[in-house]
């Protein structure tokens, strides 16, 4: 639990000091899984592909749709992240920097 929290902490400093705020009338393209930030931190579209013999950390049942840093709306299919600024991410996908909503 303190280390989700210090993980959080650490992303969000993270993303203060760069400018991943993006206007929400930019359209918004989807993440491509081959997208370098993706293949680094093993984000996958569909969470049941995730590599999980590199990717331990993964728990089924983690989706982006429960993570603390996905911005979609319940129920969304899709929605910003800010891992990776301006793009969008599926609420079933998953990648590594995942934190548990609170
Ligand atoms: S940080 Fe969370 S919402 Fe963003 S891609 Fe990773 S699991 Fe999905």
């Amino acid at each position: 639990m303190q280390s989700s929290r210090r993980q959080f902490i650490l992303l969000a400093a993270t993303l203060a000091s760069s400018s991943v705020f993006v206007g929400k009338a930019q359209a918004a393209t989807a993440v491509a899984e081959s997208d370098p930030t993706a293949q680094a931190l093993g984000y996958k579209a569909d969470a049941s592909q995730v590599d999980h013999a590199k990717f331990t950390k993964y728990q089924p049942g983690q989706a982006c749709a429960n993570c603390q840093l996905f911005q979609g709306k319940a129920g969304d299919a899709t929605g910003p992240c800010p891992i990776f600024a301006g793009k969008e991410v599926s609420a079933k996908g998953w990648c590594s920097a995942y934190v548990k909503k609170a």
